[in-house]
């Protein structure tokens, strides 16, 4: 008999039944937390540059809006599928519930591949679908910003196209915009800059000293170039980093701005000057104090968990680490500040965007990096709060809960209050 591989999504509702399971929940909550609300297929007919129709499919989901408009990014990418956005749309009610901005779960996609397309064909693709979902989103209803495959520009013409149907300026209906068309200061670098902020809590939480650290990061790209600043400033060192090309290694440590540099000049990390070249996921398994996997899913899994020799992870990608090497991590007492508290530095400033368009009024650089770190540094009390509050039978190995489910329970509990107090439960 063939093993049946479970869904994307059946692998993302895991931690939401070991969360029901603290929290008691009866299964007809879960049943409801389990189903997305509402999900849109698109089928846009473009004319290719060529002169011929090519067909392409989109997505929008909205998981749960007890909590707020939905709210999650928009991903051009061949692997785009509903299981997929399904899947994406929940981690992003999650997401927000943690960090508490008032918002709840969406996400959305199209099947291409994007760097296969002209800038023409980007244009007509992304207003087609911007037309097909216009009457599903909007600043009080569903809030889409960019993922994977999609860009600032990208999000100007959604704007447009939705504006012009609309008939009116409603710049809050998508956010990660250009800062000409109501972007917000700060939305580049909020990721690394809200992981830092987490790092630090995280950092003081557990005793880890940071002079002097020793960090290691798989993929130095947009969410890890600014993160590995940050804490170089705070005197740790960089000692790996890695992207899909190949990594780098110097127990000394590296200067990250000559690495981003290096990689732009070259395209990779791999060859650094001083460095000894290493694997892309080696990374993971090098002698370091903190671990930041900051490149895609699934690259901390069963075959590798047990050579981490961090104290601390920091999950700057989604989903990089596998529920088999969670396990593992947890028996070895290594600390995983989950990627739902650790990278969601991004969808925060994203809100800060869509509370300056309605207000018509913009925040400067340095009222932005305040008000995100208060944001980052309450939302990791809180979980950890959490994690110390509840003493779960199926996580008896440690006193407290590990963070990402306490980061589950913190979310579940604050979405179910929300969907008794309106009655939908
Ligand atoms: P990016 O493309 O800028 O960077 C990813 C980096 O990972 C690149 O340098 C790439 O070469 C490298 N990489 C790819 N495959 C690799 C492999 N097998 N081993 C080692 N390195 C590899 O993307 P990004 O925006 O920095 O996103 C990285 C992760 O962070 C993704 O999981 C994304 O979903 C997550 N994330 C991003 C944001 C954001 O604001 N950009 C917000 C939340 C979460």
């Amino acid at each position: 008999m063939t093993e049946q591989k479970s869904s994307l999504y059946e692998e993302a509702l895991k931690p939401l039944k070991d969360a029901a399971d603290v929290l008691k929940l009866e299964p007809e909550i879960v049943d409801a937390l389990s189903n997305p609300e509402k999900a849109l297929i698109v089928s846009m007919p473009i004319r290719m540059d060529n002169g011929k129709i090519k067909v392409f499919t989109g997505y929008r989901v909205q998981h749960n809006t007890a909590r707020g408009p939905a709210k999650g990014g928009i991903r051009y990418h061949p692997s785009v599928c509903l299981d997929e956005v399904k899947s994406l749309a929940f981690w992003m009610s999650i997401k927000n519930a943690v960090v508490g901005i008032p918002y709840g779960g969406g996400k959305g996609g199209i099947t291409c591949n994007p760097k296969e397309l002209s800038r023409g064909e980007l244009e007509r693709l992304t207003r087609s679908y911007a037309a097909a979902i216009a009457y599903f989103v909007g600043p009080d209803q569903d809030v889409p910003a960019p993922d994977v495959g999609t860009n600032a520009q990208i999000m100007g013409w959604f704007t447009d196209e939705y504006c012009k149907i609309m008939g009116k300026y409603l710049l809050g209906v998508i956010t990660s915009k250009p800062l000409s068309i109501g972007g917000s200061r700060g939305r580049e670098a909020a990721t690394g800059r809200g992981a830092f902020f987490v790092t630090l809590e995280a950092a003081k939480t557990f005793n880890i000293p940071l002079k002097g650290a020793r960090v290691s990061i798989q993929g130095y790209g947009n969410v890890a170039q600014p993160i590995a600043q940050y804490l170089y400033e705070m005197g740790c060192k960089i000692v790996a980093v890695s992207d899909s090309v190949g990594g780098a290694y110097n127990p000394e440590g590296m200067h990250p701005v000559k690495l981003a540099e290096f990689k732009e000049k070259t395209r990779s990390v791999k060859g650094f000057p001083g460095s000894q070249e290493i694997g892309v996921t080696d990374p993971i398994t090098v002698d370091c104090d903190i671990l930041i996997p900051a490149a895609l899913e699934n690259q901390i899994t069963k075959e590798n968990a047990d050579k981490v020799k961090a104290k601390l992870i920091v999950e700057e990608a989604n989903g990089p680490t596998t529920v088999e090497a969670d396990k593992i991590l947890l028996e070895k007492g290594v600390v995983v500040v989950p990627d739902v508290l650790a990278n969601a530095g991004g969808v925060t400033v994203s809100y800060f965007e869509w509370v300056q368009n309605r207000m018509g009024y913009y925040w400067s650089d340095e009222e932005i990096d305040e008000k995100l770190k208060q944001v980052m540094t309450s939302a990791f009390k809180e979980v950890y709060q959490t994690a110390k509050q509840y003493q779960a039978d199926s996580f008896a190995i440690k006193q407290r809960l590990d963070l990402r489910t306490a980061a589950y329970v913190t979310a579940v509990k604050k979405i179910v209050e929300s969907m008794q107090a309106l009655g939908r439960i």
